[in-house]
C-alpha cells in the first residue's frame, strides 16, 4: 500500500491537468474495487485449429462496477499509470490459476490458462516471485500457465523483458507475445526471444478472404513463426471464411466470436463439461 501511495503522488504531478473531480473519484472506486470483489474474469476459449478441441482459455479482467460491467480498456490504463494494476494482476494470477485447476481436477481436460501481464507488472523485481506464489497455492501445474504480453513491450524493453521471460519459462510457466504484428519496429528481436507462441493481432484478420494483400501478409506471418518453431494463435476470428483461411495456412490455435466469446466462468464451465463429454 506505500508504494502504492507513492506511485500516485508521482501521477499526479505529471499529469495535473487530468486530474479532474471524476478521474479523482473513479481511482477511489477502483482502489476499492478489489476489497469490494467487484473484480470478475470473463474467460475466452483457445481452439486447436486442425482439431476443434479447446486448449486454452484467455482470462479477461472485468470491473463490475454500480451494476455495469466495465470493460478493461476503460481502467487498465489508469490502473497502470496509479500502480494499482499491481495488486489487481495479483489477484488475476491467482484467480485464474485457482480456477483453471479446479476445472483441470473436474473435467480431467489438459486446459491452459492464458493471463495477461502488462508492461507495470513486468517491471515488478518480484513478477516470478508472485507468478510462482499463484502456481502453488492453486496447485496448477506450471506448464498449464501461459502468460501474454504485448509486443510492444517486449521491443522496447527487450533485454530486461527477455531476462524476465527467460525465468517465467524456467518455472514451466510459457510465454505468448500479444498482438503480434502491430508494436514491431525491427525482425531483430525475434531472433532470440524466449517465447512459445506469437498471438497474431485480429486487425491481420479482419480484411480475410477480401484483401488479398492481407491474406498473403497473415500466410508469411504464420509461416515465419512455424520456421521460427514458435506457435501462432490467431486473435478476433469472427468468420468462417477466417477460419477456413487459417485451416488452410496451418495456423496452429485460433481465439474469436466465432468461436466462442468471452463468458463468465459458469458459463465457460459448462461449454468445457459437453466439449470434454462429446
Ligand atoms: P487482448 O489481450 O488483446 O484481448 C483480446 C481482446 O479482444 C479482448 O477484449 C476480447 O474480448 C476481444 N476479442 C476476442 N475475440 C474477439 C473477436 O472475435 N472480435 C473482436 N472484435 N474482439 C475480440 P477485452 O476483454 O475488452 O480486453 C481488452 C484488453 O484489455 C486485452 O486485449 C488486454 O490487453 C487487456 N486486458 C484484459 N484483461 C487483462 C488483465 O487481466 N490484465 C491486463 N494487464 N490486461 C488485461
Ligand atoms: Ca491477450
Ligand atoms: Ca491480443
Ligand atoms: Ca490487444
Amino acid at each position: 500500500a506505500k508504494s502504492l501511495g507513492r506511485n500516485r503522488v508521482q501521477v499526479f504531478n505529471s499529469n495535473l491537468e487530468a486530474t479532474t473531480a471524476d478521474t479523482l473519484k473513479l481511482e477511489n472506486e477502483l482502489y476499492k474495487a478489489l476489497e469490494r470483489n467487484e473484480l470478475r474474469l470473463f474467460y475466452q476459449p483457445q481452439f486447436d485449429c486442425r482439431t476443434g478441441r479447446i486448449i486454452g482459455a484467455e482470462a479477461l479482467l472485468r470491473w463490475e462496477h454500480q451494476g455495469k460491467l466495465v470493460p478493461p480498456l476503460d481502467f487498465i490504463p489508469f490502473a497502470e499509470e496509479t500502480g494499482l494494476i499491481v495488486p489487481i494482476g495479483a489477484w488475476v494470477l491467482r484467480e485464474a490459476c485457482r480456477q483453471a485447476q479446479v476445472w483441470r481436477m473436474d473435467t480431467g481436460w489438459p486446459l491452459r490458462m492464458a493471463v495477461n501481464l502488462s508492461a507495470v507488472q513486468l517491471d515488478q523485481p518480484d513478477i516470478a516471485d508472485q507468478v510462482s506464489a499463484a502456481l502453488k497455492r492453486s496447485g496448477l501445474d506450471p506448464k498449464a500457465l501461459e502468460v501474454e504480453i504485448t509486443e510492444t513491450v517486449v521491443v522496447r524493453e527487450s533485454l530486461r523483458a527477455a531476462d524476465v521471460l527467460t525465468q517465467l519459462r524456467q518455472l514451466g510457466v510459457s510465454v505468448a507475445i500479444d498482438d503480434f504484428g502491430v508494436g514491431y519496429s525491427s525482425f531483430g528481436y525475434l531472433r532470440e526471444l524466449p517465447v512459445d507462441r506469437f498471438k497474431l493481432d485480429r486487425s491481420f484478420l479482419q480484411a480475410i478472404p477480401h484483401s488479398a494483400g492481407d491474406c498473403r501478409l497473415a500466410a508469411a506471418l504464420i509461416a515465419m513463426a512455424h520456421r521460427l518453431e514458435v506457435g501462432i494463435v490467431a486473435e478476433g476470428v469472427e468468420t468462417a471464411e477466417q477460419m477456413a483461411f487459417l485451416k488452410t495456412h496451418q495456423c496452429d490455435e485460433a481465439q474469436g466470436y466465432h468461436l466462442g466469446r468471452p463468458m463468465p466462468a459458469e458459463g465457460f464451465a459448462e461449454m468445457l463439461r459437453h466439449h470434454v463429454q462429446a
